[in-house]
């Protein structure tokens, strides 16, 4: 449980750290607020020969509530974003997800850019902003891009990310007045990582559902929108009716993942489940 040897450097900017990235992108490791990266050395399932750590970055920092969007900086740690008041006044599913988040101690180390870049397929996060249709901002030699939630997410562990560059952001568009939303997981009994967990946003116009958005994590290599369930209940009444069959479709039409915790056809039969509850929330 000891890691390899490496060295250690702080980046005072994000400029400074894209340049170390760039010196030796398969070598060096970003360090944010650990609580993944040195786990992963101590188990020496990564030995970089160096890590640069971004936690000095004040750019990369801060809660920005505005008129049209919302920016949370990479290195907002989860507890943080549990205890802000204006943002929870904006978007409350950011607290009721960040109090499902592991412990106190992982919460005021882990941070939401680390849980996003990291793409484990359990993270609760990666559900968030792709139901609330975050775009992400990277940090790169050449610029700076924006990528959007449901697009970030490749495979286990792989997110659209080159190896030198930095998640800098999230940006959130403001939601309209009226909108309801929901997190909720199943928790792996030791890790409290989701086993299956949805996030979901809805406003009801005129007894329909309108901009229904749902982020599935848990379920699947990578988490994905849940737009079979959305698409079928566009424009429609969130009857119990409609909602189960909008559940049974989406877990239908997913590829879960099995391991030693839970087969895929566990899997399968939680989305549909934790589906329906969610979006039964929703209805409420
Ligand atoms: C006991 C335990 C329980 C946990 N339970 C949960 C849970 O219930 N739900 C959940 O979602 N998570 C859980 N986690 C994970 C936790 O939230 C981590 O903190 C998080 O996944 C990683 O964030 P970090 O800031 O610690 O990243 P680090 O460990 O510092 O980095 C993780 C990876 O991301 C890269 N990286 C970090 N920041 C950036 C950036 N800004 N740009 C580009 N690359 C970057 C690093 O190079 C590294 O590869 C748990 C962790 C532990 C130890």
């Amino acid at each position: 449980m000891i890691p390899a040897a490496f060295d250690y450097i702080r980046a005072g900017s994000i400029a400074e750290a894209i340049d170390l990235l760039q010196r030796d992108p398969d070598g060096s490791k970003l360090v944010a607020g650990g609580h993944t990266l040195i786990p992963t050395l101590k188990l020496r399932l990564a030995s970089p020969a160096l890590l640069v750590d971004i936690r000095g970055i004040a750019e990369m920092k801060g809660i920005a509530v505005n008129e049209d969007s919302i920016r949370i900086g990479a290195l907002t740690t989860h507890a943080e974003l549990l205890a802000s008041e204006p943002l929870h006044k904006a978007l409350p599913i950011f607290r009721q997800a960040a109090n499902l988040i592991a412990d106190p101690q992982v919460r005021n180390r882990g941070t939401i850019g680390g849980s996003l870049a990291n793409a484990d397929s359990a993270a609760d996060w990666p559900a968030v902003v792709i139901a609330l249709k975050a775009e992400l901002e990277i940090a790169s030699a050449t610029g700076s891009r924006r990528v959007a939630a449901r697009d970030f997410f490749v495979d286990i562990f792989s997110t659209t990310l080159g190896p030198s560059e930095v998640l800098a952001a999230i940006h959130i568009p403001c939601p309209a007045a009226g909108t309801r939303f929901t997190y909720r997981k199943i928790r792996h009994p030791a890790s409290g990582y989701a086993v299956v967990g949805i996030a979901a946003a809805v406003r009801i116009n005129a007894g329909v559902a309108a901009n229904l958005s749902i982020g599935i994590t848990g379920a699947a290599s990578h988490a994905f929108p849940g737009d079979i369930a959305a698409e079928f209940l566009a424009g429609k009444p969130l009857s119990q009716g409609n909602i189960e069959e909008a559940a049974r479709l989406q877990s239908a039409a997913t590829e879960c993942l099995s391991d030693r915790y839970a087969s895929a056809e566990y899997r399968a039969s939680l989305l549909g489940t934790e589906t329906r509850r969610a979006l039964l929330a929703l209805a409420a």
